[in-house]
């Protein structure tokens, strides 16, 4: 089963990312599809029906999930916000981080082999190497037009052969139709997987090790990295060379050192995925944003769920056990904020009996001096009164200026502050 973790992009990053309150919601498992056959003994049309046969099934689950969000990304919805306006909301897809196999299926593209094995565009394997070549842009509309024109096909083969020149499959994708979503355009390149795992791990590093061997290099290459600077966020390594497969985390730290390139072949899929990624920062902003780091630190939650279950019938029970973890988050959340704004407030307090005492002796409206330090509403009414200035409750009308609806405008919202730093100048 994989996790699929929704995280809402208004937010800004450093809560949309994080394991907390705000960041990734749990909304359900996708089943993990199993493979009862031997896949060595199938043919490729067997391959490809079986492929296809799995996509049908992402598709369709997928379908059912995002089912009430398809109106609702054209007709919007109308929300109250926090305050307490309503606004019209229109969901849609901007993002999504996933490894390349999840991508390919999630696009209900054909694989990595394929001759167009690119989920963003289409690029021929054979050019996967030529970063700066521009190819043409795969876009939701068009590849449902692809599809369409392959099921009119006269012949099974023609069919076959469009849908093989698109790298498609002759399957419906869940986010045709729904507006702002386009799932190749908002498929992003994500470091975990296309440089840590896979160009690192899986490209560059068997390379290095390969060259230092031929050169007799890899006791002499260890010893220099045990002697590498022990420095925060990196990892050391003591017998470097003896790893061969690890977490994209730890080619990650490798690769930080060493950056040679000996000879070797760019025809890969991960190769090609970089000259995408400038665009995907420009639309989606920087690489960290469209990560599947956040997400893995997931996995290890669910992991942690899975195991306080009694293992039968799993799903209700991790469910369960994340809503819990949801209300605790949420409850510890508004604790700490209280302690956080009953610790500032009584700051404030202090500063404000001592800018009052000092203000109290000043019955000049001028002074020479620097500007008086910025006051709060309820020591202002106070100042005021000392003052001899017959203003009423200032706290109480200033809050009630605020808070009436029809006065939260942008126009107001300027008047008050000028009128508040002018206030201060008194
Ligand atoms: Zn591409």
């Amino acid at each position: 089963m994989h996790p699929m973790v929704l995280r809402a992009a208004f937010l800004p990053g450093k809560i949309r990312n994080a394991s907390g309150n705000g960041g990734g919601v749990l909304i359900g498992y996708m089943l993990g599809i199993p493979d009862l056959g031997d896949p060595t003994d199938r043919k490729t049309k067997e391959t490809i029906a079986f492929s296809r046969f799995k996509m049908k099934i992402y598709q369709r689950v997928l379908s059912v999930i995002f089912s009430s969000l398809k109106s609702k990304s054209w007709n919007g919805e109308p929300i109250e916000c926090y305050d307490n306006q309503i606004r019209l909301f229109h969901p849609g897809f901007l993002i999504e981080s996933m490894d390349g196999k999840e991508d390919a299926y999630f696009n209900a593209c054909r694989a990595a082999l394929a001759n167009y094995p690119c989920t963003k565009c289409l690029v021929h394997k054979d050019d996967l190497h030529r970063l700066t070549a521009e190819f043409v842009m795969r876009t939701g509309a068009a590849m449902q037009s692809v599809v369409c024109r392959a099921r009119n096909a006269a012949t099974k083969g023609e069919k076959e052969e469009i849908l093989k020149k698109h790298g498609l499959h002759d399957v419906d994708h869940f986010l045709w139709g729904f507006r702002f979503s386009d799932s190749h355009t908002a498929s992003a390149y994500d470091v975990l997987h296309k440089d840590d795992v896979g160009k690192n791990g899986h490209h560059f590093w068997p390379l290095v090790l390969e060259v230092l061997e031929t050169i007799s290099g890899k006791g002499t290459f260890a010893k220099n990295m045990r002697k590498f600077a022990r420095w925060p966020g990196l990892k050391h390594f003591n017998q470097v060379t003896t790893i061969h497969f690890s977490d994209g985390e730890t080619f990650y730290h490798i690769m930080k050192k060493v950056s040679d390139e000996y000879g070797k072949n760019f025809n890969f899929p991960k190769q090609h995925a970089t000259s995408h990624v400038i665009q995907d920062i420009r639309t989606k902003g920087t690489t960290n944003h469209f990560s599947t780091r956040p997400g893995e630190g997931f996995q290890q939650e669910a992991r942690e769920a899975y195991n306080q279950t009694n293992f039968k019938d799993v799903v209700p029970q991790m469910t369960r056990i994340d809503e819990n973890q949801e209300s605790i988050a949420r409850i510890r959340m508004a604790i700490d904020e209280y302690e956080k704004q009953r610790t500032l407030d009584e700051k404030e307090e202090d500063n404000i009996e001592e800018s009052s005492n000092h203000s109290a002796i000043t019955s000049a409206s001028w002074r020479f001096g620097a500007p008086e330090r910025i006051t709060n509403s309820r020591a202002f009414t106070d100042i005021l009164k000392a003052l001899g200035h017959s203003i009423g409750d200032f706290d109480t009308m200033l809050r009630d200026f605020i808070a009436e609806p029809s006065l939260v405008n942008v126009s107001h919202m300027n008047s008050t502050f000028k009128f508040g730093r002018s206030s201060a100048r008194i």
